[in-house]
């Protein structure tokens, strides 16, 4: 599929469907996806656009497919391996290979772009330990939500 995908406002883009938010998740909370570049676009990643709604937050998970983000809307706070970060439009943030993640929205909405490769291993979650393990870190222990 060649051409132009006309930008709609509002973060919606022409024939391309927004997963509604999904309030009622056991391990995220009000995030929403639209697939900007999947398979249809070809070449080896794909651009997905997340919104997290005000105070939801993604799957805290991780796996060896890196993540390149730019956030776009909003503001919140993102864990990566250096820790919690506030993240606000035009932050970029990388996500490493096996790097523990999470983004949370603050009181507005946070949009950001997500690149992955298009063949990637499936996420993990932390068990018991690795939990522990993060929570070592009392900044990372408050963030955090499983
Ligand atoms: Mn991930």
């Amino acid at each position: 599929m060649a051409g132009r995908v006309r930008y709609l406002g509002g973060f919606r883009w022409e024939g391309i469907e927004a997963e509604p938010y999904k309030p009622e998740g056991t391990h995220f909370r009000d995030v929403a996806r639209q697939v900007l570049f999947g398979a249809e676009a070809g070449g080896v990643s794909e651009l997905r656009y997340f919104e997290v709604a005000a105070g939801g937050y993604t799957t805290l998970e991780r796996h060896r497919h890196v993540h390149q983000v730019m956030v776009v809307r909003g503001r919140g706070r993102a864990l990566t391996g250096d820790g919690v970060a506030p993240v606000a439009p035009f932050d970029l943030v990388r996500v490493p290979p096996l790097t523990w993640h999470q983004f949370r929205a603050d009181e507005i909405p946070l949009g950001f772009l997500c690149r992955v490769d298009r063949e990637r291993d499936r996420p993990e979650r932390p068990d018991a330990e690795a939990l522990a393990e993060l929570r070592r870190d009392p900044a990372v222990a408050d963030f955090i939500r499983v």
